[in-house]
């Protein structure tokens, strides 16, 4: 018995729609994620095709599809919701309340022109992203399993179908908030303020407590992605979890060569998305966040409008500091000194400079931190050599007012520094050989490199190594709807 308890299902009616998923034909169980399923508490064994796949509803499960709005690339879309998943139920595992959701069962009251489904390679991509944030240690999403289909979906082509398991803190979106906002259903907002705040945040104290907490999750999140190199793609309002978490793994990817304007969805254009633009984008979506909370926060609309605004003038106090612990911990440095930021800003522009692969130079810099030995390989990173031999000098005086040993300096960065990420060529081998073929080997093998992104693991040595140029240029995704 999967040990459901569904808190969102018990809030009134207006807040989702009672959905069942869509059988599909010919369900086929391909992967389940057990360390999770342990986590959750959810017996393995109820884990089967069927129930993956929505064509058996297990007991205790209350499927519903949520309801929510947003603001995608700027324009507010008044009603989107849940069009290609449904909300099976929560459970209270070791790490807390957990959602668990099915991605591409089928049609809702929300789906509006879309099939409700979801072809295997998003599914894959999903997974694959989504598990490896989790082992870099950044909040998001999981992955529970997957199940193929049997059927076909229409998309570029014609494609197999695919379901995926996902696991999230809440589905609580910024757009679940806009949601009630735009109906003037003050009633809704509350009700949500105070659902976020016992489920999320059982220390915050109304409104503008909730707003702090999810400014504070929000810089931090976006402070890690930049520490990974994350292009998270489509930071839609409706695509920023009140939690905290990474969630919608649409387009996303990560950088190879460091470039701070890198964007590879396809769809953005203007590259609203792009890297260097996520914290900015961040504040915006939380600026929208806070305008759903107005009326709540003060009497006087003038004071609304100041404690809004010393909330979101917060966000980029948070963040900096987020990114500079994170910065200061990718150098190896243990403790804090004037000018650490700008010597992390330099190394980046020297490496964008340099078109230096972002995850493969900070890992060598582990063993340059190690012995002066290995300097030879890591400039030679660099197009011109001296941009880095220049920048060491500077960075071994600075460890140097540090009286950690070289080798326990390079050690913690080695646990920072992450060897594996997926690498956008390998991700799309793992979708194509599932595609084309139904061949899931190479998604279980990159999978399970991606389970250890801090470990070397020789006989995985190509798994970290860069794409060629010619690969990756004009490298694209898509939103895989
Ligand atoms: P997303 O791109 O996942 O943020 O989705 C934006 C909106 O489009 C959400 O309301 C989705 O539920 C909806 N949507 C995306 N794909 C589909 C689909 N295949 N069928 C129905 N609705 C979809
Ligand atoms: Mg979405």
């Amino acid at each position: 018995m999967i040990p459901f308890d569904n808190s969102y299902a018990r809030l009134p009616d207006r807040f989702y729609r009672r959905t069942a998923p869509t059988p599909v034909k010919e369900p086929r169980l391909v992967k389940v994620n057990e360390p999770l399923a342990e986590r959750l508490g959810v017996p393995v064994a109820d884990l089967t095709a069927a129930v993956l796949a929505g064509n058996e509803v297990p007991p205790g499960a209350d499927a519903i599809a949520l309801a929510y709005a947003g603001h995608q690339f700027g324009n507010f879309v008044p009603q989107l919701g849940d069009g290609r998943a449904i909300l099976l139920g929560e459970v209270v595992g070791k790490d807390g309340r957990r959602d668990i959701q099915l991605k591409g069962s089928g049609r809702t009251p929300f789906s509006r022109g879309g099939d409700g489904r979801a072809a295997v390679g998003p599914v894959l991509r999903e997974y694959l992203m989504s598990e490896a944030m989790a082992a870099l240690g950044i909040p998001t999403t999981r992955a529970l399993g997957f199940v193929t289909t049997g059927e076909r979906v229409m998309r570029e082509g014609v494609l197999p179908g695919a379901i995926l398991a996902r696991v999230a803190s809440s589905h609580l979106r910024v757009g679940t908030f806009e949601f009630f906002a735009a109906r003037e259903d003050g009633e809704g907002v509350k009700a949500l303020v105070d659902y976020a705040i016992a489920r999320h945040y059982p220390d915050a104290v109304g409104p503008l407590g909730l707003l702090q907490k999810v400014v504070d999750a929000q810089a931090n999140l976006v402070a890690h992605w930049l520490g990974v190199g994350f292009i998270h793609g489509v930071m839609n309002t409706d695509n920023t979890s009140i939690s905290g978490e990474t969630i919608d793994y649409g387009p996303c990817a990560f950088l190879d060569v460091y470039d701070p304007r890198k964007k590879f969805s396809s769809i953005d254009v203007q590259g609203r998305y792009a890297f260097q633009n996520q914290p900015k984008i961040a504040q915006w979506n939380l600026a929208r966040f806070a305008e759903t909370l107005l009326p709540f926060l003060a009497e006087s609309e003038e004071e609304q409008v100041r404690l809004a605004t010393t909330e979101l003038e917060r966000f980029v106090d948070v963040f900096e500091k987020a990114q500079a612990r994170i910065l200061r911990a990718k150098l190896g440095l243990f403790t804090e000194a004037e000018g650490d930021r700008a010597l992390a800003l330099d190394l980046l522009e020297r490496m964008a400079a340099n078109e230096v692969d972002f995850t493969l130079l900070f890992r060598q810099l582990a063993a340059s931190a190690a012995s002066v030995d290995a300097d030879t390989a890591t400039a030679a990173l660099f197009r011109e050599p001296g941009a880095f031999r220049d920048w060491a000098e500077g960075w071994r005086k600075r460890c140097a007012l540090e009286d950690a040993t070289p080798e326990a300096r390079s050690e913690a960065m080695r646990r920072t520094n992450p060897a594996f990420i997926p690498r956008n060529m390998r991700v799309e081998e793992a979708i194509a050989a599932a595609t084309i073929r139904g061949d899931f080997a190479p998604f279980e093998t990159l999978h399970a490199v991606l389970a250890r992104p801090y470990d070397d693991q020789p006989e995985h040595a190509a798994f970290a190594e860069p794409p060629a140029p010619e690969d990756t240029r004009g490298y694209k995704t898509f939103c895989g709807t």
